[in-house]
């Protein structure tokens, strides 16, 4: 058995009112119910580190079941993981019942061929538990019975070296579940701590067995990376691991040609990271759409050397990019949806007056095109002129700008009237 260090309450920079206030009340009311109750993951790792955590995880040794009769307002979810989620309003405060070995030998967890956990049921200690966990930063316990901090793996040494190691063989813990890999570089990026060598090699080779991923999976995950509010630094690991190949295929290889479709990449997510810190609304449709920008354009230009319009070529374009990125990266239609109006939207913001601009103007993703557009501009694409033309549009006062975008009488039209008058 191995003997966890105990940090007591005077020990760690913890204290309960840093605690959310609704898990501090499952906290408790499981730990007077007579079960073991800890805050776990992220929360403590954040709370340690004096970051504000994004969500607080919970572990006990009650199972979901006897949570759920503890709680009116929870719901178990999940297949691989059966979880319970206690609702709040809108907040939702998860736990999880401690686990245990996943190893073949035991008939209630299930590896599949290439050592990938498929089921992950098997309840178990806390000595167990924290061995399935990924990195030794994430597998720190509070407990709410004295506020002590408890440490199995020598994750507050980690902590203090601002540093990140696997529990256990990194390889194996990486075919376990791929998806560990893109974790790694999202805390990596968020807490801008180092991996160190043995957790970060691996990486490199096991990058294609992410593809094995659910695709459903992988989208959520890409969003994780791209909306963390450290974007650009998950985007250049992302291309440092070879990960992002597997992610965006279609992505690297216009990158491979055009040095400037990564200007105009990063350009976005700076500018999704600035958005993020400063409180502001995010869709992931604008970062995808950007992902996919340049192969968008690649397509397009051999069919406009066709002599295709402009329109038909953009959908031909679209029914080849796309399918092919929602094979790894599936999305919501709402969301392809929005792709496409962007993309749509980038050639007709080119009419600067008459019926196109004033639909483009009205259009309900108008500023999302219009954001687009000027980065395109930024990242050095020729569209200077039609990103100043909208910015200066949006800055006249609000009767102005509809008069501004009005039809320019022609000259003809012009000499037309006045022969009618005449007659
Ligand atoms: P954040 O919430 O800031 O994204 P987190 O570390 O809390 O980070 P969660 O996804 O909320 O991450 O998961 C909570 C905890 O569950 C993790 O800290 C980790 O201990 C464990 N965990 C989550 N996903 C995995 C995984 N794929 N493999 C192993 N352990 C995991
Ligand atoms: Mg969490």
């Amino acid at each position: 058995m191995t003997q966890p260090t105990i940090i007591s309450r005077g020990e760690h920079g913890i204290s309960r009112d840093q605690i959310d206030h609704n898990a501090l009340k499952v906290l408790y009311r499981l730990h007077n119910a007579g079960f073991q109750s800890y805050l776990v993951g992220g929360g403590v790792r954040d709370l340690l580190l004096g970051l504000e955590p994004k969500d607080f995880d919970i572990a006990t040794d009650a199972t979901p079941e006897e949570v759920r009769k503890l709680f009116r307002n929870c719901r178990l979810i999940g297949r691989r993981f059966r979880l319970a989620h206690i609702h709040f309003g809108r907040e939702i405060i998860e736990v999880a019942t401690l686990r245990g070995d996943h190893s073949p030998r035991n008939k209630d967890g299930v590896l599949d061929d290439s050592g990938r956990i498929l089921r992950d049921n098997v309840y178990g200690t806390l000595e167990e538990d924290v061995w399935r966990r990924d990195f030794k930063i994430n597998a720190l316990y509070y407990n709410i019975a004295d506020f002590s901090v408890i440490d199995y793996t020598g994750a507050m040494a980690d902590i203090n070296d601002r540093k990140m190691r696997m529990i256990g063989d990194p390889e194996t813990r990486y075919r376990e579940d791929p998806v560990r890999m893109l974790r790694a570089v999202r805390f990596a990026s968020k807490l801008d701590f180092t991996i160190n060598k043995e957790s970060a090699d691996p990486i490199h080779e096991l990058a294609p067995v992410l593809a094995e991923i659910p695709a459903a999976r992988l989208f959520d995950e890409a969003i994780k990376l791209f909306h963390s509010g450290n974007g650009v630094k998950c985007f250049e690991l992302l291309k440092e691991f070879g990960l992002l190949e597997i992610l965006f295929p279609q992505t690297v290889a216009a990158i491979k040609k055009d040095a400037e479709f990564d200007v105009f990449l990063v350009k976005v997510l700076q500018s999704t990271d600035r958005r993020i810190m400063s409180g502001k609304t995010v869709n992931p449709a604008f970062v995808f759409a950007a992902l996919l920008w340049q192969p968008i354009m690649g397509y397009m230009q051999r069919s406009l050397n066709d002599g295709l319009p402009i329109n038909v070529a953009m959908q031909k374009a679209i029914d080849k990019v796309l399918p092919a990125q929602l094979r790894v990266t599936s999305m919501p239609k709402r969301l392809s949806m929005i792709m496409k109006d962007i993309w749509f939207m980038q050639d007709r913001l080119k009419n600067h007056s008459g019926k196109r601009a004033i639909s483009v103007f009205s259009h309900q993703r108008f500023r999302a095109a219009y954001d687009f557009l000027c980065l395109r501009s930024a990242a050095g694409e020729d569209v200077e002129k039609d990103c100043r033309f909208w910015t200066e549009l949006q800055e006249l006062p609000e009767a102005k700008q509809e008069k501004a975008l009005r039809p320019k009488k022609s000259f003809m039209s012009h000499f037309k009237k006045k022969k009618k008058v005449k007659e």
